[in-house]
């Protein structure tokens, strides 16, 4: 027989959290080998020892059979002197400092912890804090690393002698899973008075009791995993309604949960992926076609999709299982504040909005809002719409490393950050909109959780090109070189990123608005880019915002900005003075066009939605936008009778080619007036400005030589623009990239920053 050999094993990657060290344990004794398993910062550290044949296996089914929820990147092994000890064991975590292993994400209740909480024989029978190491609350709960229940918020509950024995059995599920409890020692569900904070019931009477009031229609605020979120019966129209006035919150759509599949089968259609993506232990909202009566109105009006999710903590469940009903389940805050996470807090700011106060003992210590996907229009796949609760802190790989760490602060709306390091680049979670000082305050927080988790000290600092952004502020103010982005570069380097890429594409870059190279703001812009750099190529006519920020809070004076290009300045006055007063003054700062200058796609799809009739001041952003192509549901993608007359290009040699699309904006006056119905108009026009926006991609793809169009910027949200744009250049033989794992939208703002940034060498 062989001489034994003895080997310390590395593995990196999403190892920590996640069940590793049992299932180490497990595969070590199955092979009886000896030694011992240990986390540290730098992730799992194994010393086995046994014949070379064995421990050839056991490398081989660290890769092969870890635990689903683990991501390795790689197992690297080296010899050491052999001990002659005898036995496998887990030791405690080591800090040895260093570079760092990626904190895992919040998971879903896993099916046996489901089956052991409907168990009336089981001591955790309809506990609302079971967990176990295949799920529970992971990132929202970690103060520091190495991950232990030491650095969490659990830290305050002294594990029973039960729970003690499972934790320490690495035979039993419960092995090392950190929030570990059960009723006798863990964590309590607490029911609140909304006027005084005081407690009205706890335990399982204060589930039982919660949901009675919210079948009798009010209003809950609910602590989860990342927030708290104030909950309505969905199916009760005047409680959703009045939570839409105390929230302030006039139409933006709130999300839904449901227990299961079936029931969220009565509530939206859903394809196989959608699905999927709906029972992934990740739990992100989905978007997805709405059913009629399935909840009231109000949940989501004018819109022809609904926002559903399962529920993902065990207190989730009991709630849906004693309501019997759908509830929505929105953020908890006021307008678009950042979502309350701790607990006097919430009562501060939630209080005077519910009825009662559903919480727990179990600090949340980093807020996370729930993700949001949706299926892409095309390849049916998942696509992020924010990336937050169980996808952050969960690191991106790029193909390459960075030159040095960095941090990259992002933009202004949809806020998140980065860091990078090597080859990762972790983001955290959906900050918000910065404009707030709680946001702000959030903002600064993360960045410096964020740093700790990934073990990243930043040697520079990136930041959009707009001088104004708070993110920016903070950039300058770092005692760190601080290295401008421009917005539409960095969405472009956030889809490459996206796709593991690196080459030289079309990027087309459709959104509201990103500081431009030239001091405009630009928002439709064709560019000729990779990580390295970019060139703009081409863009939408620009044009200025009447009233500059009022322009986009109110699109009827960006629709009498498109009239007057398009058709006539009679046009404008005509529709100008049948939807405000204020018309003629508008219409004098668009003659002398004073404001700032923009290339917005977003803002022409503002207009043409005010045109319509559809929206022409909104609550939320993008409101018109949304409602535009919520109108043309259930129209198909390319009409009967497509527009003949595209948008016109005009190209002078030298410079970016401009896409004037008013020829289709004058043709949407002109089917308004016609009274075609307002369905047929929107799915026209999305068909006919997609198809000149790819036409123009194609050409300037051409003429650069390239081979590859990538859409990224909010706009591209539209799924059914993105569709017709990604239909028409794959006919005209280009491949076409698509977000997935990054948000289009301004969320993905601060990946594309890090990209760039990363690539400039020291
Ligand atoms: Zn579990
Ligand atoms: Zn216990
Ligand atoms: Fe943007």
């Amino acid at each position: 027989m062989a001489p034994d050999q003895r080997r310390r094993i590395r593995v990196t990657g999403t190892v920590q959290g996640v069940g590793f060290r049992p299932f180490v344990w497990r595969l070590a004794t199955g092979l009886a080998l000896a030694g011992e398993v240990s986390n540290d910062t730098q992730g799992v550290l194994i010393e086995a020892e046994g014949p070379s044949d064995a421990l050839d296996t056991f490398e081989a089914r660290l890769r092969s059979d870890h635990p689903p929820l683990a991501r390795v990147e790689s197992v690297e092994a080296k010899p050491v002197a052999v001990t002659g000890l005898l036995g496998f064991s887990i030791v405690a975590s080591r800090d040895l400092g260093g570079t760092t292993s990626p904190v895992s994400v919040d998971i879903a209740t896993c099916a046996d912890c489901l089956a052991e909480m409907a168990d009336p024989d089981d001591r955790r029978y309809h506990y609302p804090f079971i967990n176990c190491t295949n799920c529970g609350p992971r990132y929202t709960i970690i103060r520091s690393i190495p991950y232990d229940r030491a650095s969490t918020t659990m830290s305050g509950f002294t594990m029973c002698d039960a729970c003690r024995q499972e934790y320490e059995d690495p035979g039993d599920r419960r092995f090392h899973a950190e929030p570990v409890a059960c009723p006798a020692c863990g964590p309590v569900a607490i029911l609140r008075s909304a006027t005084d904070g005081a407690t009205v019931a706890t335990g399982p009477e204060a589930v039982a009791e919660a949901a009675r009031r919210l079948v009798a229609g009010q209003i809950l605020a609910v602590k989860g995993l990342g927030g708290y979120h104030l909950a309505v019966d969905a199916n009760h129209e005047q409680a959703v309604s009045e939570l839409r006035r105390r929230k302030a919150r006039d139409h933006k759509p709130f999300a839904v949960m449901v227990p299961g599949l079936d029931q969220a089968h009565d509530l939206v259609q859903l394809s196989p992926q959608a699905a999927d993506a709906l029972v992934s232990p990740r739990r992100p909202i989905v978007l997805a076609p709405r059913r009629p009566g399935g909840v009231a109105d109000p949940v989501a009006p004018g819109l022809s999709e609904l926002g559903v999710m399962l529920a993902y903590t065990p207190l989730h469940y009991l709630l849906l299982e004693a309501t019997g009903r759908p509830l929505v389940m929105t953020s908890g805050n006021l307008s678009d504040e950042p979502i309350a996470h701790i607990d006097d807090d919430a009562m501060a700011r939630l209080g005077p909005m519910v009825h009662a106060v559903l919480t727990h003992d179990r600090p949340i210590h980093i807020r996370c809002d729930d993700s949001v996907v949706r299926l892409a229009p095309q390849s049916g796949e998942t696509q992020l719409i924010r990336r937050s609760r169980g996808y952050a802190p969960e690191p991106i790989l790029l193909t390459w490393a960075v030159a040095r760490p960095l941090l990259a602060v992002g933009a202004e709306l949809k806020n998140t950050v980065s860091v990078a390091a090597g080859r990762a680049l972790t983001t955290s979670h959906h900050i918000g909109d910065l404009e707030h000082l709680a946001a702000f305050q959030s903002f600064r927080q993360a960045i410096d959780h964020l740093c700790h988790l990934a073990g990243v000290i930043p040697e520079v600092v990136a930041h959009d090109l707009h001088p104004e952004y708070v993110s920016t502020k903070f950039a300058d103010d770092l005692d760190l070189p601080a290295i401008a982005v421009q917005h539409h570069h960095a969405h472009i380097a956030s889809c490459l990123v996206d796709h593991f890429r690196d080459d030289r594409v079309l990027g087309i870059a459709f959104d509201g608005t990103g500081m431009g190279d030239d001091g405009t703001l630009w928002g439709g812009e064709f560019l000729v880019a990779d990580l390295d750099g970019y060139e703009r190529v081409g863009h939408l006519l620009p044009v200025t915002l009447p009233g500059g920020a009022a322009a986009i809070r109110e699109p009827w004076r960006m629709a009498m900005q498109w009239s007057t290009r398009a058709c006539s300045e009679t046009e404008a006055r005509r529709y100008g003075a049948s939807v405000d007063e204020r018309w003629e003054a508008v219409l004098d700062l668009i003659e002398r066009a004073t404001g700032p200058v923009t290339t917005s796609a977003g803002r022409l799809f503002d207009a043409v939605s005010a045109l319509l009739g559809i929206r022409d001041r909104i609550s939320y952003e993008a409101q018109a936008a949304i409602e535009l192509e919520a109108r043309a549901a259930g129209q198909a993608l390319v009409p009967a009778r497509p527009w003949e007359n595209g948008a016109a290009v005009v190209a002078t040699p030298g410079q970016p080619s401009v896409l004037d699309p008013s020829p289709l904006v004058a043709r949407v006056i002109a089917e308004r007036d016609r009274g075609t119905p307002v369905a047929e108009v929107s799915a026209a026009f999305h068909e006919a400005f997609g198809r000149a926006t790819a036409d123009l991609a194609a050409d300037l793809a051409g003429k650069a030589g390239v081979g590859v169009v990538a859409l990224s910027g909010g706009v591209f949200q539209n799924a059914r623009l993105s569709a017709v744009v990604e239909a028409n250049l794959k006919s005209a033989g280009l491949e076409v990239l698509v977000h997935c794992r990054v948000p289009p939208n301004d969320g993905g703002v601060s990946i594309g920053q890090a990209a760039v940034v990363g690539r400039l060498n020291a």
